[in-house]
């Protein structure tokens, strides 16, 4: 585990629209909403009954609302697991249209940089570089590098940001 920084100041539950209380522990998870992703949050009591599709939910997690200081970023803890996981459910297949795939190429950066990916080789496929990263003891994973222009790529990276809570604090870039 290791901490990140992230900015937002209240939290509320999906479901029962509750106020998360400071240091109470709550659910999160990101859903597929048609072609686009969402995150949403759960206050202990509504996470069982959330009745989430396994099908649509991509990754959940269980973290406590920590609320910001007074004076600079709040910090939490980034589950290296929840975006390794995010990360495979996006590979399962090519559902996921054009943001999976953006989103997959940015965690996959984004987890080689942790060291959680190794990139084993890229290729050329069709005019389109290939990465492959691998799991530690596990498989390898292609990823197409969509080619992002730098403004684009700073968008998708607020993306991930927001649906794992998370400011990044480095350009995954190469
Ligand atoms: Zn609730």
């Amino acid at each position: 585990m290791e901490e990140w920084k992230i900015g937002a100041s209240s939290r509320h539950c999906f479901k029962c629209q509750a106020e998360i209380e400071p240091e109470a522990d709550y659910y999160s998870a990101i859903v597929r909403k048609d072609e686009s992703f969402e995150r949403s949050d759960y206050c202990e009591g509504c996470w069982d009954g959330a009745g989430l599709d396994p099908q649509s939910a991509f990754a959940f997690w269980r973290t406590r609302w920590t609320p910001a200081p007074a004076r600079g970023p709040r910090r939490i803890r980034f589950d290296p697991d929840v975006a390794l996981e995010f990360f495979r459910r996006l590979g399962e297949d090519d559902r996921d249209g054009d943001e999976g795939r953006k989103l997959r190429y940015l965690l996959g950066l984004l987890l080689f940089r942790r060291k959680i990916l190794s990139l084993q080789r890229t290729e050329d496929r069709d005019g389109k570089r290939v990465l492959w990263f691998a799991e530690k003891e596990g498989p390898s994973h292609p990823v197409v590098d969509p080619g992002l222009p730098a403004d684009e790529l700073s968008t998708v990276r607020g993306r991930l940001a927001e649906l794992l809570d998370l400011d990044l604090p480095e350009a995954p870039a190469e």
